[in-house]
């Protein structure tokens, strides 16, 4: 089945931390369906988990089930006829064990702070916990006077209660993985920094660190007017930034991204975070990867555009130093863990959060920019944007449109540097021949081989002058003669910056 919408109803207090829940989940049916299974962690032995008390269909007709471990299982009376659509209501109750995070923060209040990635949603949301089932989403939220809650999407309902309660009533009309749908609940101060095009940018902090957590979010506004302007209209209501509990540096959540507590509370430059929080928000909430081995999708296109946006801002000299101290994550990396990017061997999908989903993944569009130029290259990935936003892609879909674009066969290029593992690894040396020209030796010492070209500059002792040569590798050993010079003095393998290798000393 595809889920199309859910509807939270969430009642916090500040007597436990047992959550009451009520989820209005609408789905269509793929195929005729008796029994359905949903993600939803159960209640454990240690008294966390959530206990369903009661399913009932659309016409309230109360429906058998069951739940086991990370399952809550579902049987109709009669099978569900393929097409069809089902609004199902479901009643629970829990501790969460995970995925909202209830805990105190560093000026002793009480907060709440939904922290999905990857697939921890199901400890406090029942639906598809997978990025590849996207619906629409409303917060509806009811909690003590003194929290403020913020939400997915747009505020429809802000009011008070009797009993010194709260009402909030977050919806958004984009469909999200529910890695990405989030609530939090605390003390705030808030403060609306602009907007970029009609859309709303705020920043939420504690009271205790308010003017230096709105001076830290502050450069959010531009940051999204970059992103929005050159590379795609932004896909979502608003962008709250947000102070949180997250385990994360930061979290994309969609619309209101949650950053780690003392993100707004030093002085840490955080402009590179926020940057990488602002892209996400098209790539990986809006075109997300189909299934989590193929996560660098995210987080590769994360890490290689706060690369761009610095680029575009505090010019080229400031994108190659980043992209050099990747490298030499990327090769120490390598050393403790010689893996493809997409690693279909990993089970735990938090360890798909590595070097290689982010640095390495960055270096990918990096060299791929450099191999079919700028404008195809921005051109690519706004046709790659546009033809999966709102749904879900796999590498093969990327390189389909990167062909498309570039008019260039590169399967060779993807294969070797997503689905092979490591990098070249070369012994770069030279010969000088008085009577003729001299000679570059390149030997690639890795196992298996790529296809890559490598520039070097050439110092040339005679004129005392230097040339850039473009070498081809394409062998184990290649012997590269350097026409008109016969006297090199040394020589600098890569200096723009251009290829991710390593160099191996003779
Ligand atoms: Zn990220």
């Amino acid at each position: 089945m595809d889920i199309r919408n859910y509807v939270f109803q969430l009642e916090l207090t500040d007597e436990s931390d047992l959550i009451r829940g009520k989820a209005n989940i609408e789905m269509r049916f793929l195929q005729d369906l008796q029994s359905i299974n949903l993600d939803l962690y159960a209640r454990q032995d240690n008294g966390k988990g959530m206990l369903v008390t009661a399913v009932s269909d659309q016409q309230g007709n109360a429906l058998a089930f069951s739940q086991s471990g990370h399952t809550l299982s579902i049987v109709f009376p009669q099978a569900q006829p393929a097409k069809s659509i089902q609004t199902l209501h479901i009643e629970y109750e829990g501790i969460p064990e995970d995925g909202l995070i209830i805990s105190t923060n560093k000026h002793g209040s009480r907060t709440f702070f939904g922290d999905n990635w990857p697939n921890r949603a199901h400890h406090w949301l029942p639906g598809i916990d997978h990025p590849s089932d996207k619906a629409t989403v409303a917060f509806q939220v009811t909690a003590p006077q003194h929290y403020q809650v913020i939400g997915t999407g747009v505020l429809l309902e802000e009011s008070n209660l009797p009993n010194d309660r709260k009402y909030y009533h977050w919806k958004t009309d984009r469909p999200l993985p529910l890695k990405v749908a989030v609530i939090g609940a605390a003390p705030f101060s808030v403060a609306y920094t602009g907007s970029v095009d009609h859309i709303p940018v705020s920043s939420w902090v504690f009271p205790e660190v308010r003017d230096i957590g709105f001076r830290q979010y502050f450069p959010a506004r531009d940051i999204l007017a970059f992103f929005h302007e050159n590379l795609a209209p932004y896909p979502f209501e608003k962008l709250a930034n947000v102070q949180s509990k997250t385990r994360y540096g930061g979290m994309e959540n969609a619309g209101n991204i949650f950053y780690y507590e003392a993100s707004a509370a030093t002085d840490n430059d955080i402009e590179g975070l926020l940057a990488h929080e602002i892209a996400h928000q098209w790539f990986g909430n809006t075109a997300s990867e189909k299934n989590w081995y193929h996560v660098w999708l995210s987080e590769g296109f994360a890490t290689y555009f706060t690369h761009y946006y610095f680029e575009q801002t505090y010019g080229d000299a400031r994108y190659r130093e980043g992209l050099a101290e990747d490298r030499k994550r990327i090769i120490q990396y390598a050393k403790r863990n010689l893996k493809p990017i997409v690693n279909t061997e990993i089970n735990d999908f938090n360890q798909v959060l590595n070097t290689n989903s982010y640095q390495k993944g960055s270096w990918v569009l990096h060299m791929l920019r450099e191999k079919i130029g700028t404008a195809a290259f921005i051109q690519g990935v706004q046709t790659y944007y546009e033809r999966f936003k709102f749904g879900n892609a796999l590498t093969a879909d990327l390189q389909a449109v990167m062909e498309e674009v570039s008019g260039q066969n590169l399967e060779p290029f993807f294969q070797q540097w997503v689905f092979q593992a490591g990098h070249p690894q070369l012994k770069i040396s030279y010969q000088n021949n008085p009577s003729g020209f001299a000679e570059i030796v390149v030997e690639q010492v890795q196992e298996g081989n790529f296809e890559v070209t490598i520039e070097i500059a050439v110092h040339d002792a005679t004129t005392k002058s230097t040339a850039t040569v473009s070498i081809p590798l394409k062998d184990k050993k290649n012997v590269y003669p350097v026409m008109g010079i016969s006297n090199i003095s040394s020589l600098e393998p890569d200096p723009n910056t251009k290829l991710l290798f390593e160099v191996i000393e003779p």
